[in-house]
C-alpha cells in the first residue's frame, strides 16, 4: 500500500513559543517509500517539525496528514505511534542489560497488535520476524550479547530494529550517524537504502557526505519554513542556502 502517493503532508504549519515562530507556514510532502533528508542551521525548526509530526507539539495553524485520511493534529502521541510513525532520537533508548534478541522481542511484544506478556512463548513466525530484523540491522552475530556491550553504532541499529518490530510506515530519524565511525556510517547508509521503498524515511542530519550517499531529495529549513528543496547538488549551489550557512 506504500507503492504510490504521499505518506506525509504538512501544509501551512506554524508553531509559536512565546510569540517566537519556530515554524512559520511550513509545507512539505513526503512520498511513500521516499528517503528524505532535512537540513538547516541550528534553530531552523527541524526538531519542532518532528515534534509536530509525532504529536508532541500541537501546531497553532496548518494541517498535517499521514496518508490520505489520518489528521495528525487530532491524535495523541501514542495514537500517532500506533498509526505507524516511529521516531528515533539521537540517544538510543535500548534495554542495556538485556540481550539484543530480547530487546527486539520486548519491542514486538509491546506492540498493541501483538499484545503478549513478556513471558509468553514466541511463535515460530515471531521468531522468524526477529531473525529477519537482526539480519537487516546487521546484528545477527550479536543476538545473544547484552545490549550494553554493543558499539555506539550497533546500539543505534538496535534501536532502529526495535522501531522496525512495530512495522512503522514512516520513520523519523534525528542525526542517526552522529558519533559513528566511517564504517558504521557506511553500513547505516546501506541500511537506510534497504529500508526505503518498504518504509518512508525522514532523516535530520548534518553529515553532508552521508546525505549525498542516501538522499535523492533534500529539504533545507530556515527560520521555520522551507528555504530550498531538491537534489543535494541543487540546494548546495542555491545562493540563498549558501548565504544562510556561510553568512552567520
Ligand atoms: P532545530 O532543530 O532546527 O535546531 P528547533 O526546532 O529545535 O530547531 O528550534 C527552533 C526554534 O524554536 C529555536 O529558536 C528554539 O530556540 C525555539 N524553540 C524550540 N522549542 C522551544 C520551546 N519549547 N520553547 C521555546 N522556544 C523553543
Amino acid at each position: 500500500d506504500l507503492a504510490h502517493g504521499v505518506v506525509l503532508y504538512l501544509d501551512g504549519i506554524s508553531v509559536s513559543f512565546d510569540g517566537f515562530k519556530a515554524l512559520n507556514n511550513l509545507s512539505l510532502a513526503i512520498d511513500a517509500g521516499e528517503l528524505r533528508c532535512i537540513i538547516g542551521p541550528n534553530g531552523a525548526g527541524k526538531t519542532t517539525m518532528m515534534d509536530v509530526i509525532t504529536g508532541k507539539t500541537r501546531p497553532d495553524a496548518g494541517t498535517a496528514f499521514f496518508g490520505q485520511t489520518i489528521d495528525l493534529t487530532k491524535l495523541t502521541e501514542a495514537q500517532i505511534a500506533h498509526a505507524g510513525i516511529g521516531r528515533k532520537f539521537q540517544k538510543p533508548t535500548i534495554f542495556e542489560r538485556h540481550t539484543v534478541f530480547e530487546n527486539l522481542e520486548i519491542s514486538m511484544k509491546a506492540d498493541k497488535r501483538v499484545r503478549k506478556t513478556l513471558f509468553a512463548k514466541l511463535s515460530s513466525e515471531e521468531g522468524d520476524r526477529i531473525a529477519a530484523t537482526l539480519g537487516q540491522i546487521r546484528l545477527a552475530d550479536n543476538a545473544k550479547r547484552v545490549a550494553g556491550e554493543l558499539s555506539h553504532g550497533q546500539k543505534q541499529w538496535l534501536e532502529i530494529g526495535m522501531l522496525l518490530m512495530q512495522e512503522p510506515k514512516l520513520l523519523l530519524l534525528d542525526e542517526p550517524v552522529a558519533g559513528m565511525s566511517d564504517d558504521e556510517t557506511e553500513r547505516t547508509a546501506e541500511l537506510f537504502l534497504s529500508l526505503a521503498g518498504q518504509h518512508s524515511l525522514v532523516v535530520v542530519e548534518h553529515d553532508m557526505s552521508f546525505i549525498a550517499r542516501i538522499a535523492k531529495k533534500v529539504t533545507v529549513l530556515h527560520e521555520g519554513s522551507v528555504l530550498a528543496e531538491g537534489t543535494l547538488d541543487t540546494v548546495q549551489s542555491d545562493p540563498r542556502v549558501i548565504e544562510v550557512y556561510l553568512g552567520r
